[in-house]
């Protein structure tokens, strides 16, 4: 222990510290931090290391280093504040005799108020994510031949893993969960029984209620409820309070004041730790187009951490940046998460690590192996044998699998579709994502892309719609191949009759949607009104509510819509333009519809199908007020292909044309006066 001679909170570098900077009633704190001495004393031997002046939070004395047999590792202050405490620290293990080890790493370590001893387990709960650095996690394992688990911090007034974490004697383990990630949570659960798992609720963590001094069956910590102390006591634990308020004014308690100079190694010795490392390449506009720090974000948000280990910046704005950046995970999972992530962000495996995919047969039909890589919308390379092979039918959310045979191939399939042995790509390695990580020129992005709503914005969806014609005139003339998604809205809004006449005028190549789209459309052919409404006049008409009803059954009579037309019923609106110009159309069924018109697809799988045999090939895809249809068309699409997606909600809008700002954009308006204005610009 370290009296609390400088002892006072001079500085803010937790949550607890703020607002109480120059509020420790120190006279309070010196009979606190003696109250505590006192009872250790009657349990054990305390040693106490000089205070030094300058460093009030060396009262924590916890945080100086950890010791196990006659090893100390001494600690690596995150914070300057911290910093000089080390060197202190340091002598008084020297001259107590122990053998002092610095870890291989030159990152922060925070001692024993981030790395708990799990006597019974002989394990070392290892803290990240607040102060101590996760490449610390390995270092530890190799220097005290232990087994680590790491677990990390997700609340950060429980910045330290003795704040939210203490292990017992008997193998009980009391923690407060919600100061972890769900992965550290899963991890403890694995190891520690439930029947000696002593989870806290808020009121007992925020009173350090797991920041407890465990001498046998002896715990001493600041305060209890009644609930844990029964708890503890059902448990066999003598449960000693004693007040620390003045400590926790600086985020600490019991624990944090002592350090544990008598650990033992464990019997089953052998250093262990799941932590792995990846190292990838960003080459492009790192800076101004965001990259780095989408892809650091990336990194840290997966649960991990990282090294820019090298960087050359791009000095002017056309040239290009490159970062080496090495990464850490806590997991080989969590590192093929993060690694897949930033091969999507167009990142590469460094090439000294370029290795062939690891393949894995599907268990069984439909299923794929634990670590499937999940495709993107980005085209991608697979290494197999030495070469990159580029995947064919590139979607999102499919996995990769690599064909039999002489000449390997590697194709994107659905779960659904994947047959037991299929051999399917796993991890990381041996892939890559083709992805220009370059930003566009400033006029051609702005200009094309999100068009936001409100006052100014008429001219705008003007300029947009305008670029859309020029688009459509552009794949018309080159017999590209245009795909319009449409909801009812499109009728509603009476955008029908300018869809009708895209169709007509060849600049529809197929069109997808629901069963609405085509029941409203013929309501409107057969009896002028959408959803009952008479789109001329725009008010309700008597008995119109039938009429979506009545123009199904009419067509399920024919037979269909195309039988309709043939049979002379249907003469007119967007399906009998699609059934004349022979522009094939797919209908996918949902559970709120009525009918369904016999073109419906019900079977959503066959759906499914049908929309991805139309999408591809797709050169460009309208997306028009429906939500459930572009956004599985969306998932379908790849990469490349111009979306345009017209939406009166802004987040439906941002969501669809968020894939890379050039091939997509978003205009939020309504969608008959788009259909409208862009019919005006193409001169129909
Ligand atoms: P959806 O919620 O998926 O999409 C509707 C979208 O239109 C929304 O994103 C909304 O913001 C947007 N929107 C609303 N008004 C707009 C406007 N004026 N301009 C531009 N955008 C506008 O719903 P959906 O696609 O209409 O329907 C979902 C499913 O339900 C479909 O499969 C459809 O066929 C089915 N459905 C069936 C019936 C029927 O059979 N009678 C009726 C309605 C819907």
């Amino acid at each position: 222990m370290c009296a609390p001679v400088h002892y006072g909170v001079e500085y803010v570098i937790n949550p607890w510290m703020a607002g109480n900077v120059h509020r420790v009633m120190h006279e309070n704190a010196v009979k606190q931090w003696d109250g505590l001495r006192n009872r250790l004393e009657e349990l054990v031997d305390v040693e106490l290391v000089e205070p030094a002046p300058g460093l009030p939070d060396m009262v924590f004395t916890a945080n100086g280093g950890l010791v196990i047999e006659k090893k100390a590792v001494v600690s690596r202050f995150l914070y300057r504040e911290r910093q000089e405490e080390r060197k202190h620290f340091k002598k008084w293990f020297e001259r107590a005799g122990f053998e002092v080890s610095e870890l291989a790493v030159d990152v922060p370590f925070e001692g024993e108020g981030d790395a708990l001893l799990d006597r019974e387990r002989g394990l070392l709960w290892v803290g990240y994510g607040m102060r101590t650095d996760l490449d610390v996690h390995p270092a530890l394992a190799e220097a005290l031949d232990i087994r680590v688990v790491s677990l990390r911090l997700a609340d950060e007034r429980f910045y330290h893993l003795d704040t939210c974490l203490c292990p017992l004697q008997g193998g009980y383990l009391v923690y407060y969960p919600r100061a972890f990630d769900a992965d550290s949570i899963i991890q403890i659960e694995q190891i520690v029984p439930a029947d000696k798992r002593i989870a806290i609720g808020d009121d007992d963590a925020t009173a350090f209620a797991c920041n407890i001094v465990n001498v046998g069956e002896n715990v001493i910590l600041n305060k209890v409820s009644p609930e844990l102390h029964e708890r503890l006591t059902q448990a066999g634990f003598h449960v000693i309070e004693t007040p620390l308020d003045e400590f926790m004014k600086a985020g600490g308690a019991a624990k944090c004041l002592v350090l544990q100079l008598t650990n033992h190694a464990p019997a089953n010795g052998g250093a262990a730790t799941s932590v792995r490392e990846g190292l990838v390449t960003l080459e492009g506009h790192l800076l101004h187009a965001g990259l780095l720090e989408k892809a650091v974000d990336v990194a840290v948000e997966n649960g991990g951490t990282f090294q820019v280990t090298h960087f050359d910046l791009g000095k002017q704005q056309s040239s290009l940046s490159r970062a080496d950046m090495r990464v850490v995970a806590p997991s080989e999972t969590r590192l093929n998460n993060i690694v897949s992530q930033l091969l999507a962000l167009g990142a590469k495996r460094v090439a000294a690590e370029e290795k062939d995919a690891t393949l894995e047969p599907a268990p069984v039909d439909g299923v794929a192996p634990e670590d499937f890589y999940a495709s993107t919308i980005y085209p991608t390379e697979v290494r197999v044998g030495g070469k990159w092979l580029k995947v064919r039918n590139q979607r999102m959310d499919g996995v990769l699998v690599v064909e039999p045979g002489g000449k390997p191939a590697v194709r994107c399939s659905l779960f659904r579709n994947l047959r037991k042995g299929d051999q399917v790509v796993t991890g990381s390695e041996g892939l890559r994502t083709l992805r220009k990580l370059r930003k566009p020129a400033p006029n051609g992005e702005h200009e094309f892309s999100f068009m936001g709503g409100g006052a100014s914005s008429e001219r705008r969806v003007d300029l947009v719609v305008e670029r859309i014609a020029w688009e459509m005139r552009r794949w018309r003339e080159q017999k590209g191949k245009i795909v319009v998604v449409g909801g009812p809205v499109v009728i509603h809004t009476g955008g029908g009759e300018h869809l009708a006449s895209l169709v007509r005028n060849g600049y529809v190549q197929a069109l997808l949607g629901g069963n609405a789209i085509a029941v409203h459309d013929i309501e409107q052919a057969l009896l002028g009104t959408s959803l009952g409404v008479d789109l001329v006049r725009g008010a309700p008409v008597d008995h119109g509510h039938r009429h979506h009803l009545a123009a199904i059954n009419t067509i399920r009579r024919c037979g269909g819509i195309r039988q309709a037309v043939e049979q002379g019923v249907l003469t007119r609106g967007v399906f009998y333009e699609c059934v004349k110009a022979g522009v094939p159309f797919a209908l996918a069924g949902s559970i709120r519809d009525d009918g369904p018109l016999p073109d419906t697809q019900m079977n959503l799988i066959q759906a499914q199908d049908d929309y991805t045999r139309l999408v591809r090939g797709a050169d460009m895809i309208l997306m028009l007020g429906s939500m459930l249809h572009s956004i599985g068309v969306g998932n379908m699409t790849p990469s490349g292909v111009r979306l345009a997606c017209i939406d009166i909600n802004p987040a439906v809008v941002t969501k669809l044309a968020d894939r890379g700002s050039l091939e997509s954009v978003g205009v939020v308006t309504d969608v008959g006066l788009f259909l409208s204005l862009l019919s005006q610009r193409l001169g129909l």
